[in-house]
Parts: C-alpha cells; sequence; structure tokens
C-alpha cells in the first residue's frame, strides 16, 4: 500500500515556518502584505480569497481587500493595480481569476509588477521561470515540489509524466522538475497512448480536471503519483484526477484528494509574499 502524502501536515509545518519569519521581520520593521483583488461575485471566488485572507491572518500577513463589482471598466482596475505597485505596504499582488469578460486578462496581470507578482503569472515570471532562474513561482506547482521535497522524492534522472499543459499548473510544474534534472514528459489531450506514457513514469503528475481518467493499473510499481485534480462528483464528493484505491496499490506513494496538493496552494501564496517582504527588507 501506497504511502500518503499528507498535503494538510505539510502545509501546517511550512504554515509554522512562516509565521515565524514574519514574526522575525516584523521586529526588523517590516509586516509582509498582500492584496487581494476581486472583481464580480463568483461565489466560488468569494470562498478563495476569504480562503487567502484568514491564511495571512494566521500567519500574521497583512492583507488588503479591494471588491470590485462586476461592471467594473478595465481601466478602473489598471489604475488600482498601478496604486497597489506604489504602495510600499504592499509586497504582493493577487488579482483573483476568471475576471468579468471584458477584461482582458493577460493586459492585467501583465500590469501587476513583476516583483509583487507572488502568483507568477507575469511573463517576466513566466520567463525567468523557463530560463532556471526563478523569482516568483506559481503557487500550485510550487506547492507540488514542496511535497516531493518533504517526501524526499529525488527527482534527478526519473522519469516525470505530467498529464496537463495549462499555464497555472501542468507547463510550470513541468519547467520545476526539469530545473530538478528529470526527464519531463508532458501528456495532453492529444497524446497518443496515455496509459503507455503514465506506465513509463517514476512520478505521475496528473493535472486534468477530469475524475479518476488515470487508472491506477496504468501506474508502475513503486511510482509517485501526484494529483492536482479536484473535480466534484454527485454534487459534493471531491475526487482527483487519479483513480485513488487502485493507484494506492502500485504506487509507494501518493497524494490523497481532498487534503493532498489543494492545502499546499495558498501556503505557498502566502510564503511567496513572505519572499517579497524579505526582498524589502533587504532593500
Ligand atoms: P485546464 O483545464 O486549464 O487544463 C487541463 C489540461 O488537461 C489541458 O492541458 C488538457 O489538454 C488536458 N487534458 C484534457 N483532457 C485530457 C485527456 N483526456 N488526456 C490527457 N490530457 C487531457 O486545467 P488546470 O490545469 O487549470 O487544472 C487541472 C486540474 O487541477 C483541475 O481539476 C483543477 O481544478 C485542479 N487545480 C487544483 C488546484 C489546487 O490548488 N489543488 C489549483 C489549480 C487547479 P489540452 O491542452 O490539449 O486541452
Amino acid at each position: 500500500m501506497a504511502e500518503i502524502i499528507d498535503g494538510k501536515a505539510i502545509a501546517a509545518k511550512m504554515r509554522e515556518g512562516i509565521k515565524k519569519e514574519v514574526t522575525e521581520l516584523a521586529a526588523q520593521g517590516v509586516t509582509p502584505g498582500l492584496a487581494v483583488v476581486l472583481v464580480g461575485e463568483d461565489p466560488a471566488s468569494r470562498v478563495y480569497v476569504s480562503m487567502k485572507e484568514k491564511a495571512c491572518a494566521d500567519c500574521g500577513v497583512f492583507s488588503a481587500e479591494y471588491k470590485l463589482s462586476a461592471d467594473t471598466s478595465e481601466e478602473k482596475l489598471l489604475e488600482l493595480i498601478a496604486q497597489l505597485n506604489a504602495d510600499s505596504r504592499i509586497d504582493g499582488i493577487l488579482v483573483q481569476l476568471p475576471l468579468p469578460k471584458h477584461i482582458d486578462e493577460g493586459r492585467v496581470l501583465e500590469a501587476i509588477s513583476p516583483a509583487k507578482d507572488v502568483d507568477g503569472f507575469h511573463p517576466y515570471n513566466v520567463g525567468r521561470l523557463v530560463t532556471g532562474n526563478p523569482l516568483f513561482q506559481p503557487c500550485t506547482p510550487y506547492g507540488v515540489m514542496k511535497m516531493l521535497e518533504e517526501t524526499n522524492v529525488d527527482l534527478k534522472g526519473k522519469n516525470v509524466v505530467v498529464v496537463g499543459r495549462s499555464n497555472i499548473v501542468g507547463k510550470p510544474v513541468a519547467l520545476m522538475c526539469l530545473a530538478a534534472h528529470a526527464t519531463v514528459t508532458i501528456c495532453h489531450s492529444r497524446t497518443v497512448d496515455l496509459p503507455a506514457k503514465v506506465a513509463a513514469a517514476d512520478v505521475v503528475i496528473a493535472a486534468v480536471g477530469i475524475p479518476e481518467m488515470i487508472k491506477g493499473e496504468w501506474i508502475k510499481e513503486g511510482a509517485v503519483v501526484i494529483d492536482v485534480g479536484v473535480n466534484r462528483v454527485g454534487g459534493k464528493k471531491l475526487v482527483g484526477d487519479v483513480e485513488f484505491e487502485a493507484a494506492c496499490q502500485k504506487a509507494s506513494a501518493i497524494t490523497p484528494v481532498p487534503g493532498g496538493v489543494g492545502p499546499m496552494t495558498i501556503t505557498m501564496l502566502i510564503y511567496n509574499t513572505l519572499e517579497s517582504a524579505k526582498r524589502r527588507a533587504k532593500g
């Protein structure tokens, strides 16, 4: 049976470390600050924003919330971002996605100062990740890497198969594994013979968004499985992209859903905000 990689416990341990560093920084007169911008009333976005604010409060990070109505113009939003870029109390700016359709998401993300881009979505930060000199790394993939590190998985020379090629999970996690000297294969909806690709993997990272589409029988004996997928089935139950029970019979270690990658994402956001504040403290 596979070892269960406990994301909640790893996140809690990291948050303790963050709290300690925040206290040390406060003694130097610097309190990390995160601005959270929400446009519109999307219920899921509201939940995410309140979770982020609560995590800030728990870690002693100052958070400033900007709730704008759904009909806010792109110009007004860009004005707010310019103001936050110049605000010395703010180390990180997070614009909750998705934005209403009349706003150009790319333009907004590019308006955030790369030095405050704690989500790591600005093309400058994407470029730094690609060139192997990251400043801010996107939170979910960064959380995956921390989990692998905490589980003592050395990626050097390993075959990693990433299923999914989104800009927020698949592509950045593949780049991070490459930087850790893995041999990386990225699979997507046009990949031919996905079962064979997965069967060759020492580490499988699933970020698809289809409930249990990766079958337990595809997993190589002893492989490590990281399931990023969060899918609601039957109205309530959450399941991942991997057939969990069957995969447990083959894998050496696996993340559950819920309680795996999920708790790491917000923790890495706070971590990135702390790192930014530390750079401010250094001047
Ligand atoms: P996207 O929808 O942006 O990307 C999904 C990817 O899966 C695409 O690259 C797509 O390929 C690929 N795909 C779709 N169908 C197949 C298939 N049959 N075989 C192989 N690949 C396929 O999703 P995200 O990356 O944003 O999210 C992925 C999952 O992770 C979701 O369940 C999401 O909820 C979850 N998630 C969890 C987070 C957390 O904090 N735990 C944070 C972010 C996401 P193609 O490019 O060809 O279309």
